[in-house]
């Protein structure tokens, strides 16, 4: 399925303020929300897309990312393992919980507050890992696997994340009943309000741990390192990002994982120049050849091609090889090898050569037609315009 434009998701402009964002983010989550809904899935998946929507525009630099590659920039689009989005209903609850907590003058609320589900425990979330992998533009014109190492947290496997000892040395926490929130009753003008906050007890896991578990002190994670495969897909470019949910740092006890960034770099071809999607190469062509013409073999990504030159080339000419340049991100359309041409005019002459080029001075054929001077200005003036 086609993903929604993120802005038309929270119907608010491109250029609105965080604040516009905020609010408007915040009135899909209530008309969505699925204490009013419930079991209506469709309501479900737009309070879900919403909440998708607003991690990624309530993030200056996601945002920005967002503005200039769409959901490819924050690992929304299809292709290569990676996965953005797909939040659950438990990621949202422990992202944006506070967006529906007390904090946005009470009476707007729904019903109940955040307890009407039975209570949300605290979910801790992992830290994101960022990675930065440099790429040859011919690994970035197929798309290529990568494997790397990346020390991280993950779940202790002693304790199965949990931080106790045998995964169950812990009790139900008795002050909030292992929902991990308290509720308090407040009398306002407006009658009865409800307001729910962290239980202070555990902290909001809803459980406490009677004995640590030795291997991670408690902690649930562990540091280790791992191996992790990265898919990067064709036509990616120097400093776009990709992500991959759940694969950054493992959180403390049993939470939800973080994700991993990958950065990518661009390593410098040693001929060809990239202009997005198209290559470009610069052909010293000698002069002879401009003159009389003849074939040149040009570098390509994965070996060379030859093109024909017609006598009479001049400086400035170009060759286009179409679908010789790097596949676009978003998989439809691929660049093309552009060949600048230029003359190598020779240097250093012997004095039979020079003797050459004084014989041909004088002939009225070295000297420009007004055609070819007129093509040339009217090149230069296109260039400008
Ligand atoms: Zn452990
Ligand atoms: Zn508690």
């Amino acid at each position: 399925m086609e993903k929604r434009d993120y802005y038309e998701v929270l119907g608010v402009a491109k250029n609105a303020t965080p604040e516009e964002i905020k609010k408007a983010y915040r009135k899909k989550a209530i008309q969505y929300h699925p204490d009013k809904n419930p079991g209506n899935k469709e309501a479900e998946e737009k309070f879900k897309e919403a909440a998708e929507a607003y991690e990624v525009l309530s993030d200056p630099d996601k945002r920005a990312r967002y503005d200039q590659f769409g959901h490819q920039g924050v690992g929304g689009a299809a292709g290569g393992g990676f996965s953005g989005g797909g939040m659950s209903m438990e990621d949202i609850f422990s992202h944006f919980g506070d967006i529906f907590g007390g904090g946005f003058g009470g009476f707007e609320g729904f019903g109940g507050g955040s307890s009407s589900r039975g209570g949300r425990r605290h979910v801790n979330k992992g830290s994101d890992l960022r990675v930065k992998v440099k790429l040859t533009l011919k690994e970035i014109a197929t798309g290529v696997e990568k494997k790397i190492k990346v020390p991280k947290y993950v779940s202790c496997t002693y304790c199965k994340g949990t931080g106790a000892e045998n995964g169950t040395a812990y009790t139900t926490c008795t002050k909030c009943n292992g929902s991990g929130v308290v509720t308090r009753v407040q009398q306002t003008f407006l009658g009865a309000m409800q307001s729910t906050t962290t239980c202070p007890d555990c902290g909001g896991e809803g459980r406490i741990i009677t004995k640590k578990c030795p291997h991670c002190a408690g902690e649930g994670i562990v540091r280790e390192e791992e191996v992790i495969t990265l898919n990067i897909p064709a036509g990616v470019s120097e400093g776009m990002q990709l992500s991959m949910a759940g694969k950054g740092n493992a959180a403390r006890h049993g939470g939800v994982n973080g994700d991993l960034l990958i950065l990518i770099e661009e390593e410098p071809h040693p001929d060809l120049v990239r202009d997005e999607n198209d290559l470009i190469y610069n052909l010293l062509l000698d002069l002879p050849t401009a003159v009389l013409g003849g074939s040149v073999d040009v570098p390509t990504l994965d070996g060379k091609a030859r093109i024909k030159v017609e006598p009479g080339t001049q400086p400035g000419k170009i060759f286009r090889l179409r679908g010789k340049g790097l596949p676009s991100v978003n998989r439809y359309g691929v660049g093309d090898l552009i060949v600048n041409v230029s003359v190598y005019i020779p240097e250093n002459l012997n004095a039979a050569e020079k003797k050459q080029f004084e014989e041909m001075k004088n002939s009225s054929n070295m000297q420009p037609t007004l055609t070819t001077k007129q093509r040339i200005f009217s090149k230069l003036r296109h260039m400008f315009e």
